[in-house]
């Protein structure tokens, strides 16, 4: 709120210390707009580009230069570089296919049909037409051209012209893709042959590349661990007297920079031909903050038969890692899918999301009736103890529709002995693990087979910040403004045992809440908070 300067001022004049003390209620927010219901929104990364983001960065110090390989690599490559196991190889590729041309000639029928669609078509422009068709075959016309080549050629709309295409010329639905010896990379390797073979001449040794882009793998299907595409950070180091050591100070070098401490290299098992014989290891990293050992990482040293084929006259150390399969150690996924694609799965809420959902259900409009709120929470928890027969009252003078109204609140408990307050009205709204709970301010004086639960969700859970009595005296103060306004002047108001949130006048943003009940969560609110009161209004 807007404060007076002026009497801020002569205030802390006068009594600094007081004025200072003071100064909170200068500090005012609506309950509903109160931490954790307001957020800041901001932009998320995909965490994989996030990775892949750090990956560049992390090369490019290592002084590494970033290329682009080529994606579509014909197959011819696969057996250059792998010899008798490229058809192990290409089983894991997928071939590029595309619809076959027709060879469509315009005969009488056809243009018998194309008059019937009322198109006056003479010699002229069915030679035009066969013209058209002819430049299709040969590819001079481009697929998405075609129609409008037809329209062109005939003189017609673009409309009539899709229509020639369905009802004369049907074969064109009937196409099928035939498959060419295109692949789509299933590893970089595929591309690093062949953009060394152009650069080994051109450049100084060594030559230090990386590149970080997707490739493509025909799994039997996608899992938790497998995608059809995902993204290979590799690099190459070409020089005459690299070996495998270089394979083992770049893992440290590159994988150091994201927070893995300890390094173990072991010969892996599989032996791809593009590899000279003894160099292809795996690497294992060690992660503190996981307490594991985990594989990350492979690399070898090119095998100079695969080499030779691409006029590669020095070694060439590759190393290569799946981006996804770190991010997922880095980021904590289980499920490659989810990570990746998580539109297509249901949203996970955190706590947090949740606790900024539960919100005061009904509020009073006008700002007096915050202060009086506030001060009637204020008083209340106060004298909660108070041994009835007891009661607190507050007086409230305002002008309503430019009349002088006064209002009396008188909060009691006449039975004899019990307390002013019940023993839950400071419980407070916790979410954890996706539950809602209501949580004692102190858990002394519960049963031991609650309080570990209760702690539990108290240390690690999510405060909404909003007390059984916030939400309860929230209500009362609202329904004092309903009664101005329909003209009532007197009611009583009275909350006993709390079961579920509406009791406690809160409520949770449908989405959220269907979420909730998808997902099984509960909601536990109970307690008893036994508040009376009487409103008189003259
Ligand atoms: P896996 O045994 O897990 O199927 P692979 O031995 O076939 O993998 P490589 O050919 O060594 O894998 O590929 C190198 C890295 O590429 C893998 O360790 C992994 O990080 C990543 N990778 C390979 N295939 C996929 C895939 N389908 N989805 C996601 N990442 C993959």
């Amino acid at each position: 709120m807007r404060f007076n300067i002026k009497e801020v001022l002569n205030l802390a004049e006068r009594d600094f210390e007081k004025a200072w003390r003071d100064s909170k209620k200068y500090i005012k927010k609506e309950i509903n707009k109160r931490y954790p219901r307001i957020n800041i929104e901001y932009g998320k990364p995909h965490p994989v580009m996030e990775v892949i983001q750090r990956l560049r960065e992390a090369y490019l110090r290592m002084g590494f230069e970033e290329v682009i390989n080529p994606i579509i690599v014909d197959e011819l490559e696969v057996y250059k570089q792998f010899g008798s196991e490229a058809m192990a190889v290409l089983d894991r590729c997928f071939y590029l296919a595309g619809l076959p041309r027709p060879d469509v000639g315009l005969s009488k029928e056809k243009i018998e049909i194309i008059k019937n669609l009322n198109i006056d078509i003479d010699d002229n422009k069915a030679e035009r037409l066969r013209e058209t068709l002819h430049k299709y075959k040969k590819g001079e016309v481009d697929g998405d051209d075609l129609i409008y080549e037809i329209s062109k050629a005939l003189n017609i709309d673009n409309e009539l012209a899709l229509k020639v295409l369905d009802k004369a010329f049907p074969e064109f639905k009937d196409l099928k893709p035939e498959a060419s010896s295109l692949t789509l990379r299933s590893h970089m390797t595929s591309g690093w042959f062949i953009t060394l073979s152009h650069l080994i001449k051109k450049r100084d040794l060594p030559i230090k590349l990386f590149s970080i882009d997707r490739c493509f793998r025909r799994e039997q299907r996608e899992d938790r661990s497998h995608l059809y595409s995902y993204h290979s950070a590799s690099c190459v180091i070409a020089d005459e007297d690299v070996s495998e050591d270089e394979g083992k100070a770049v893992a440290e070098a590159l994988l150091k920079q994201f927070g893995f401490t300890k390094f173990k290299f072991k010969l892996d098992e599989k032996k791809s031909k593009y590899y000279t014989p003894e160099t292809q290891t795996e690497v294992y990293a060690f992660h503190p903050k996981l307490n594991d050992w985990i594989e990350i990482a492979t690399f070898g040293v090119y095998s100079p038969v695969s080499l030779s084929k691409y006029n590669i006259d020095v070694p060439v150390m590759n190393l290569g890692l799946g981006v996804e399969r770190l991010t997922m150690v880095l980021y904590n996924y289980d499920d490659v899918r989810r990570m990746v694609y998580p539109q297509f799965y249901e949203l996970i809420l955190d706590d947090i999301e949740i606790a900024r959902a539960i919100k005061i259900d009904k509020t009073p409009i006008l700002d007096e009736f915050h202060d009086l709120t506030c001060e009637i929470i204020d008083k209340c928890i106060s004298h909660k103890d108070d041994i009835a027969p007891t009661s607190i009252t507050f007086e409230k003078t305002l002008k309503f529709n430019s009349e002088k109204r006064r209002i009396i609140i008188k909060i009691f408990e006449n039975e004899e002995g019990k307390k002013l307050l019940g023993p839950s009205v400071l419980n407070e709204i916790y979410v954890y693990n996706g539950n809602i709970y209501g949580i004692p301010k102190n858990l002394e004086g519960i049963k031991e087979e609650y309080r570990d639960v209760l702690k539990d969700v108290k240390d690690h859970g999510v405060s909404t910040g909003i007390r059984y009595i916030d939400g309860v005296i929230y209500k009362l103060t609202s329904k004092i403004e309903e009664a101005l306004v329909s003209n009532i002047d007197r009611f009583n108001f009275r909350v006993t045992i709390v079961r579920n949130l509406s009791d406690i006048n809160l409520k949770v943003d449908d989405k959220v809440m269907k979420y909730l009940m998808r997902n099984e969560k509960i909601i536990d609110v109970r307690g008893p908070v036994f508040l009376n009161a009487e409103v008189i209004i003259h």
